[in-house]
């Protein structure tokens, strides 16, 4: 199947249930991402600043672009002017920064809180008190260029599909709580970005809004370092 029938097909199957598909084009070149945007896609991944800088300067202006891996804050400045969403944020002084980025370029930038649910010590994200901590302080109330839009977690990478399930029931009833204590009234705090090309449809039964989707889209990506996956 060629990457636009994969984008086809995972539209239609994901548009049947109200869940936004995320392309993850990390390591996949520009023209793979071209075939992905004829066949309509406009949502693309990526996890590195500066592969995300350099596609977005060659790629259509009407991408939008989620940054979805590990940001550090001496980065944020590259990706500010443009970016759609940030799905990884991780702790209160990288909001901080986005906030003051956001600010300079006149905006206000949309995020996701990402949460620690998988049972490994590889994985970035907020433990839940960090969570309700962040949004329960002062510094975060008084920003005004950063929207946070949801949560985001990524799940065990293991066979057992009872503990993913589990995990990702964990994250969506961590959402539902979060958005009754922080954000009753606040129609934009709507999303669940969780389920990746081995899980998605668990994710989506456990209530999933966005899923991102990378190796079923594009095939396998070739490891350049080991650092970078
Ligand atoms: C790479 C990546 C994905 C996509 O992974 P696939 O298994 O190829 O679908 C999704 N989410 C994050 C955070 C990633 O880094």
């Amino acid at each position: 199947m060629s990457i636009a029938d994969n984008i086809k097909n995972l539209n239609a199957e994901t548009g049947r249930v109200g869940v936004k598909l995320v392309a993850v084009s990390k390591t996949k070149p520009v023209e793979d991402i071209e075939e992905a945007y004829a066949a309509g896609q406009r949502i693309f991944g990526e996890n590195q600043v500066q592969e995300l800088v350099e596609k977005h300067e060659k790629l259509p202006k009407d991408i939008q672009w989620h940054l979805i891996g590990h940001l550090q804050t001496n980065k944020v400045k590259y990706i500010a002017p443009f970016i759609s969403l940030i799905e990884s944020v991780d702790s209160l002084k990288l909001l901080q920064e986005i906030n003051k980025q956001a600010l300079k370029n006149a905006r206000v930038i949309n995020c996701l809180l990402q949460v620690y649910i998988a049972d490994e010590d590889t994985k970035f994200g907020l433990g839940h008190d960090e969570l309700i901590e962040l949004l329960r302080s002062d510094e975060f109330r008084a920003m005004e260029n950063v929207r946070i839009i949801g949560l985001m977690g990524i799940a065990t990478n293991t066979e057992n599909e009872k503990q993913i399930k589990d995990e990702f029931y964990e994250l969506k009833t961590l959402f539902d709580g979060i958005k009754v204590s922080f954000f009753r009234k606040d129609d934009y705090f709507k999303e669940v970005s969780m389920g990746m090309s081995s899980d998605y449809k668990l994710a989506i039964e456990q209530g999933s809004t966005m899923v991102r989707l990378g190796s079923t889209i594009f095939g396998q990506r070739v490891i350049k370092h080991w650092k970078n996956n």
